[in-house]
């Protein structure tokens, strides 16, 4: 194993204290979502030079102008899924992996679009290596899953931020699914949407407070 992943003391102990923040001054209680952010060791996720702040509640850019999304988000979202072993779920922005990761802890089935092609590669392949086994597609998270037939799927996390909520994604998630999704431009109101039933009309929409991700890019500026 390479050095930078190995999992030390030091690590462990960063990171039970990080759970501990997380459930104490971040009010999360699901206790799937703090085991899994427990035992997925976030160091393996960021530049190696990165390793002493991994604990810390902050982003880290993750290179092509991306990061890794605060624990405390990742935590947020982790838990506004309502997540059930053997669900099936759809991430929007694998990023670095990180959030991908803990929802394959957390017992789901975990499928992962990312638009970047340099975070696709480096990532799928970290994700293989680690043994996380989450179908990763290079494509644009707006339109979903194009051309394979792995929907509708019990819930839709989008982990970056979308100046609307996309029609597509609505239509790949199952009725009495949940998307959690952050929306607005500069920054973002973090919406859980229950779908009730087929109709556009049919969802129950909540919100959960502002958060700042990276925008949601559209097909136009794929690279
Ligand atoms: N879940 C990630 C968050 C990464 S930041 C993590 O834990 O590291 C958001 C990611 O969304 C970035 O990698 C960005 O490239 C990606 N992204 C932006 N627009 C996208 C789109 N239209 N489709 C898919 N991914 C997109």
């Amino acid at each position: 194993m390479a050095k930078e992943l190995t999992d030390t003391f030091l690590d462990q102990g960063k990171r039970r204290r990080m759970c501990d923040m997380l459930e104490r001054n971040n009010k999360i209680e699901d206790q799937n979502v703090l085991a899994a952010m427990r035992s997925v060791p976030r160091h393996w996720f960021i530049d190696p030079t990165r390793r002493a702040t991994a604990y810390d509640d902050y982003a880290i850019e993750i290179g092509c102008d991306q990061t890794i999304s605060r624990p405390s988000t990742v935590a947020a979202q982790s838990q506004l899924l309502a997540l059930q072993k053997g669900m099936k779920v759809l991430e929007i922005g694998t990023g670095s992996g990180y959030q991908t990761a803990v929802l394959c802890t957390m017992g789901a089935e975990v499928y992962t679009i990312e638009r970047q092609a340099g975070l696709y590669h480096k990532t799928r392949a970290l994700l293989n290596a680690l043994h996380y086994k989450a179908k990763c597609y290079l494509g644009d998270g707006y339109k979903g899953m194009v051309g394979v037939d792995y929907g509708p799927f019990d819930r839709v996390l989008i982990t970056c931020g979308a100046p609307f909520v996309p029609e597509a994604l609505m239509n790949q998630l199952k009725v009495g699914g949940i998307m959690v999704i952050p929306v607005g431009d500069q920054q973002q109101e973090m919406k859980r949407i229950i779908k009730t039933g087929e109709g556009p009309e049919e969802r129950e929409e909540q919100s959960f407070g502002i958060y700042r991700f990276v925008p949601m890019l559209d097909g136009r500026q794929f690279s």
